[in-house]
């Protein structure tokens, strides 16, 4: 029987009927069971899942269509709202019409119901169907809360947000670590980051933008905190005192990110990802060099003295919550040999830099810091970096005409979604992920 999908109401909206009220439903099929005459399929929207039910002497024609229906069939139902202690949410829906507006092949690839029994690799092969189960969706509506906060968070606060190119000339961070792309009759890159850009655009006088943006990085390693394309959201601001001020910003865009969506989500964070997620009060700050005292003190084995691995990451993370209570850190003044050139070092403690990075639950999200607005001294650090100066001219030249002393900093979205909800891996918070192996859907 046809019905109209003008009616249709969301699964939710239907439930705030009263018993005895009419309501068009519209969805997947959950699941479906058959006992003795009577069918109870469990419809699924966007909103909810509701048990719809008829009964063989009550409705023989839906009762045989029914019947013939199985998982993941898109169907709409037309009837009542009846109280059920037995059914969850407390109330169903008596079946007086149904139209099946399309049928899904069997068996279905994978289950939506039951998305745990179903390894990583192969969820992803058939994310569509994945997305289907409630927790797996509930990671991208949590996205989307998280990225509007950041948005409205950073807008209150004097920022616009720009859109620059993603296919570059040069490598904004230097290194390899690039995806060429064929550009007419020459090579472009894909961008592994907007740095240059953002910076160009302080000097141009905005003063404060940020952007939310793909970024590429063809990184080889296998880990569960890489991608080789990420959302990032990047800022940058001029007229700072030194990079404390962008820290600062930047703590309070995370703080107000996390009570946002802990405000708005942090039933079903609780109920669907078993974490509670609170939001963080203070943001210790700690140096590098404590860092790594830190680390030595408790036993963690560092293989780079210039650098923290992410076992180091995760144990500092242990150490700091127990010592200062927070789940949130930065680690402060990296070596130079580990940062970009762009990055300004400290007053006569040249080996080290005004950089940082923001700790969340023992892995990096953000990585920040004051950058060099002095031309010449920029020139000195590409060069000492090992990069063509020549490459670089167009960016020097920025610096040339009145540059403010600026600062910023990049986070990575998935890493941020992934550790407010204790997901372990990253390729759960992205939609279609890009790995090295993966390119496909
Ligand atoms: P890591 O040391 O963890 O590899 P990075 O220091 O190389 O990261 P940055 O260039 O500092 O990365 O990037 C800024 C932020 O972007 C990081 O703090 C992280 O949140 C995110 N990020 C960096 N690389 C990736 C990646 N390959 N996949 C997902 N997110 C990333
Ligand atoms: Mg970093």
């Amino acid at each position: 029987m046809k019905i109209s999908l003008k009616e249709r109401i969301f699964i939710a909206d239907a439930f705030k009927k009263a018993q005895g009220e009419k309501a068009v439903v519209a969805g997947w099929i959950h699941s479906i069971r058959i006992v003795g005459g009577v069918a109870f399929i469990v419809l699924r929207d966007r909103t909810g899942l509701i048990q719809c039910v008829v009964k063989k002497d009550q409705n023989q024609e839906g009762y045989n269509l029914a019947k013939d229906l199985g998982s993941e069939d898109v169907v709409a139902i037309k009837g009542t709202l009846k109280e059920s202690k037995s059914s969850l949410g407390g109330k169903e829906i008596n079946i007086e019409a149904m139209e099946v507006i399309s049928r899904s092949e069997k068996p279905v690839p994978i289950d939506p119901e039951d998305w745990e029994k179903t390894n990583l690799a192969t969820r992803l092969d058939w994310r569509f169907l994945d997305l289907r189960a409630t927790r797996n969706r509930l990671i991208f509506e949590i996205t989307d809360a998280a990225i509007n906060a950041m948005r409205d968070f950073y807008r209150n606060n004097g920022f616009i947000e720009v859109f620059t190119p993603k296919i570059v000339a040069e490598a904004t961070e230097g290194g390899a670590e690039v995806f060429p792309v064929v550009y007419f009759d020459r090579y472009a890159y894909l961008a592994q980051s907007p740095q240059l850009y953002k910076q160009m655009m302080v000097v141009a006088g905005f003063e404060r933008v940020f952007e939310v943006g793909p970024v590429y990085r063809a990184e080889k390693h296998h880990t569960n905190r890489h991608l080789t394309e990420y959302e990032s959201v990047d800022i940058e601001m001029g007229f700072i005192e030194d990079h404390e001020d962008v820290m600062k910003m930047v703590e309070k865009a995370v703080i107000h990110t996390i009570q946002a969506v802990s405000q708005r989500f942090g039933k079903e964070i609780e109920q669907y990802f078993k974490i509670r997620l609170d939001s963080p009060k203070d943001v210790p700050r700690i140096t590098f060099r404590e860092a790594h005292k830190l680390l030595d003190e408790h036993g963690v084995k560092q293989p780079d003295p210039n650098d923290i691995d992410s076992e180091g990451e995760k144990a500092l993370g242990d150490i700091v919550e127990k010592e200062y209570g927070s789940q949130l850190f930065y680690v402060t003044e990296y070596p130079w040999v580990k940062r970009p050139f762009y990055t300004m070092r400290k007053e006569n403690d040249a080996d080290y830099t005004k950089s940082f990075d923001l700790i969340y639950r023992g892995m990096e999200i953000v990585s920040g810091s004051q950058r060099e607005h002095r031309a010449d001294i920029l020139e000195k650090q590409i060069r000492e970096k090992g990069l063509k100066v020549e490459n670089f001219n167009f960016f020097i030249k920025v610096f040339r005409y009145g540059a403010p002393p600026h600062g910023g900093s990049g986070l990575g979205l998935e890493r941020l979604v992934a550790q407010m909800l204790g997901i372990k891996n990253i390729r759960e918070a992205r939609l279609l992920p890009r790995d090295p192996e993966r390119l496909t859907p």
